[in-house]
C-alpha cells in the first residue's frame, strides 16, 4: 500500500526514483508524485493515475539535474485521488516537501491549530498538516529538521512512514517510521530510502530496517543518525546484507506477476519444506519451535489473527493443528480482534499470518495479544517485517517476493508451513502414530511435483475461463478442508475479475444459496475423492437439477462428477489435509484467466493494495 523512495547521492536522482516507484507499484496506488532539487530549484511534479503517466509529464527526467529527491505512490485516504492531494506534499514556504505512507488521526484537529495560525491548505489530505506542523515548529523552536520532525511526530496520533526534504538542507533527507515500513539503502557515498527494498537492490545490498518509532538523519557523504522519537535514545544503526536479487523480482518472461507467481507455486513450497522436512531422518524440524515446545504443547488454544487470503490459510491451518495436535483453534479477523475487547489467556498461543509482515490489522492484534501476556508466534513471507520482528517466534514462508496483488504463492506456502508444524506438534503430543506421520511426510514432499502437474492444465483452464464471458455472478463451493479453498476461489475471482462471487461450503447451499440458482449462475465445485466426496456429489445433483452451471475440481480419474458437470479440471489424489494445497491451483488459474479475458489489470486491481498498511 503506497510507496515511498528517496534518493540523496552523487547520482542522477529522477531516473532512480521512477524505477523504484515502478517496483513498488505493486502495492497498489492511485496517484503519484515526485520533487527534485538541483540545488537551487525544487521541482515538484504529481499527477492522479500510473507512474508511466509521472514519467510522461517529466519528459526528460535528466533535464532536472538533482541528486537528491523523493518519490511516491499514493492509495488515498484522506481526499479523492488527484494532482493536489498527491504526494510530495510542501509546507507554505514551499521550503519542505513529505512524502507520507499512512494515516494522520488526530489531522483535523492539528489543521484547526494551523489555520489559526495563519497556514493554509491547498490539499485534502492528512499529510499537508504535517509537513505544516513539522515547518511551525522549525519556526517556533527554532530547531535543526531533524529535531523539528521529531518534535512534530510526538505530536500526531496515527500511523505514518514518511521522508522529509528541506530545500535549506539539501545534503541531508529525515525519514521516520511507526506502523509502516522503511527500508535505508546504504550505498557507498549515497542513500536510498524505499518502503521495501526493491527500489535499490541493483545498487546495494546493505540495508537497514527502519524500527517502529526510530527517526533518521540521512546526510550523503556521511553516516546515518537514529534516534528513537519519544526518548531521543541514540541507536547504532543495524546494516543487514539484503537476501534478494534483481532477477527473483522480475516477471520472467510471464505476462504478469501473478501467473508467474502461479508458475512458482512448486519451487516456492519445496523452499518452504526445504532444511525443515528432513525426509531422510524422517522427521520435522522447525528452528523456531526449538525453545518453545513447551508452550505448544501446555497450549490450551491457538488463536489465530489474520486479514484477507491469509485469513483463509488461518482457516486451513485450524482443521490441520485440530486434527493433528487437537488443540482447539478459533481463527479470527485481525481487524475484528482488536475491536471486540478478546478473552485472551496466559497460556493462548496467538499466530499471525500476513505475506507481508506489514499488515496494519495484524500487527495492531498482536501488540493486543502481546499486552496481555499471550505468547505470539509469526507466519509471514517477508524476512525483517514488522510481525518478525514484534512476534516471539515464527516461521518464514520463504516463497519469494510476491508481487501481484493477489496473493497465491503466499496462499500455498501458508498452508505448507502450518501442515509441518501442525505434524511436527501431533508427533511431539504422541496424537498421531509413527506411521501416520511418515506417510504425511511422504506425502507432503510429493506436494511440489503434483502442483507442477496441474499446472500443466492451464490451456484447459483458460477454456473453461472463456465460458464465464457473459458471468456477473458465481458461486464456489467446497466441504471440509476444501470449503477454506472455495472462499479463497471466490476470493480470487471477486478481487482481479470484478464478478461477483460467494463461496460456501457446499452444505451450506441448501440453507439459501441454493435461491440463486439458475441457468446464468456458474458454480465451481471442488468435488475431490477425499473429503465427502458422496456429499459433494449430491450437491452437484441438486445444482445440476436447477439447471446451473457446474466447473467441478476433482480427483484423477473421477467418473461420477464428471458425468454431471460442464467442466471439470483434475488434480492429483493426495491425503485428504493436503488438498488444499492443490485444489487452490485450478481456482488461481482459472481467476486469472478470466480476469484477463475480461481485460482487468491483474497485477494492480483496482481499489486494491498489496500489503495494507493502513487501518
Ligand atoms: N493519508 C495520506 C493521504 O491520503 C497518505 C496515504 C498513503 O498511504 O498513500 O494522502
Amino acid at each position: 500500500m503506497c510507496g515511498i523512495v528517496a534518493y540523496i547521492g552523487n547520482q542522477q536522482a529522477a531516473p532512480i526514483i521512477i524505477k523504484g516507484l515502478k517496483r513498488l507499484e505493486y502495492r497498489g496506488y492511485d496517484s503519484t508524485g515526485v520533487s527534485l532539487f538541483n540545488g537551487s530549484e525544487l521541482y515538484t511534479i504529481k499527477t492522479k493515475g500510473k507512474v508511466s503517466e509521472l514519467e510522461l509529464k517529466l519528459e526528460d527526467q535528466n533535464s532536472i539535474d538533482a541528486q537528491v529527491g523523493l518519490g511516491h505512490t499514493r492509495w488515498a485516504t484522506h481526499g479523492i485521488p488527484n494532482d493536489k492531494n498527491a504526494h510530495p506534499q510542501a509546507s507554505n514556504s514551499s521550503n519542505l516537501v513529505l512524502v507520507h505512507n499512512g494515516i494522520i488521526e488526530n489531522y483535523a484537529s492539528l489543521k484547526e491549530e494551523l489555520i489559526q495560525r495563519g497556514y493554509t491548505f491547498t490539499s485534502d489530505t492528512d499529510t499537508e498538516v504535517l509537513v505544516n506542523l513539522i515547518e511551525d515548529i522549525q519556526k517556533k523552536e527554532k530547531v535543526k529538521l531533524g529535531k523539528a520532525v521529531q518534535i512534530a511526530l510526538t505530536q500526531v496520533i496515527g500511523a505514518y512512514a514518511i521522508v522529509v526534504f528541506d530545500r535549506r538542507k539539501p545534503n541531508e533527507l529525515i525519514a521516520a517510521r511507526l506502523g509502516s515500513p522503511l527500508a535505508i539503502g546504504v550505498g557507498e557515498n549515497e542513500f536510498f530510502v524505499a518502503s521495501d527494498a526493491t527500489p535499490f537492490i541493483e545498487y546495494t545490498k546493505n540495508v537497514i530496517y527502519l524500527e517502529e518509532e526510530h527517526l533518521a538523519i540521512i546526510r550523503s557523504n556521511r553516516d546515518i543518525a537514529i534516534r528513537k522519537i519519544k526518548t531521543d535514545k541514540v541507536i547504532k544503526p543495524y546494516v543487514e546484507e539484503l537476501q534478494m536479487s534483481l532477477e527473483n523480482i522480475q516477471k520472467g518472461g510471464y505476462e504478469h506477476f501473478m501467473l508467474k507467481e502461479i508458475f512458482e507455486q512448486p519451487q516456492a513450497i519445496r523452499d518452504t519444506l526445504r532444511g525443515r522436512l528432513l525426509s531422510n531422518e524422517g522427521k520435522i524440524t522447525l528452528s523456531s519451535l526449538r525453545d518453545h515446545e513447551n508452550k505448544f504443547l501446555k497450549a490450551k488454544r491457538i488463536l489465530i489473527v489474520a486479514c484477507g487470503t491469509s485469513w483463509h490459510a488461518g482457516l486451513v491451518a485450524e482443521y490441520l493443528i485440530e486434527k493433528f495436535t487437537r488443540i482447539p483453534v478459533e481463527v479470527e479477523y485481525a481487524s475484528e480482534f482488536r475491536y471486540r475487547d478478546p478473552i485472551i489467556f496466559q497460556d493462548d498461543i496467538i499466530i499471525a499470518i500476513s505475506q507481508s509482515g506489514e499488515t496494519a490489522d495484524t500487527l495492531a492484534a498482536i501488540k493486543i495479544a502481546k499486552e496481555r501476556g499471550a505468547f505470539v508466534y509469526g507466519v509471514c513471507n517477508v524476512v525483517g517485517s514488522s510481525i518478525s520482528r514484534m512476534t516471539d517466534t515464527g516461521c518464514y514462508t520463504h516463497a519469494g517476493p510476491e508481487i501481484g496483488v493477489a496473493s497465491t504463492k503466499a496462499f500455498t506456502t501458508q498452508i505448507t508451513v502450518f501442515s509441518l508444524l501442525a505434524l511436527h506438534l501431533g508427533m511431539l503430543k504422541g496424537s498421531l502414530s509413527r506411521s501416520e506421520y511418515q506417510q504425511h511426510l511422504a506425502e507432503l514432499e510429493s506436494l511440489p511435483d503434483k502442483v507442477s502437474e496441474i499446472l500443466k492444465q492451464e490451456t484447459l483452464i483458460k477454456e473453461v475461463a472463456s465460458s464465464f464471458n457473459d458471468t456477473n455472478n458465481c458461486i464456489y463451493l467446497g466441504r471440509g478442508y476444501n470449503f477454506p479453498v472455495a472462499l479463497e476461489g471466490a476470493l480470487k475471482l471477486k478481487e482481479i475479475s470484478y464478478i461477483h462471487a460467494e463461496g460456501y461450503p457446499a452444505a451450506e447451499m441448501k440453507h439459501g444459496p441454493i435461491a440463486l440458482i439458475d441457468e446464468q449462475m456458474p458454480v465451481v465445485v471442488i468435488a475431490t475423492k477425499k473429503g465427502h466426496y458422496d456429499k459433494v456429489v449430491s450437491n452437484i445433483q441438486e445444482i445440476k437439477s436447477r439447471k446451473g452451471r457446474i466447473i467441478a475440481v476433482v480427483s484423477e480419474g473421477d467418473v461420477r462428477v464428471k458425468e454431471l458437470a460442464d467442466y471439470c479440471i483434475e488434480v492429483p489424489e493426495s491425503l485428504e489435509c493436503f488438498t488444499p494445497i492443490l485444489t487452490t491451483i485450478p481456482l488461481q488459474l482459472l481467476s486469472y484467466y478470466i480476469a484477463v479475458q475480461r481485460g482487468c489489470n491483474v497485477d494492480q486491481p483496482r481499489n486494491l493494495a498489496k500489503s495494507v498498511t493502513v487501518e
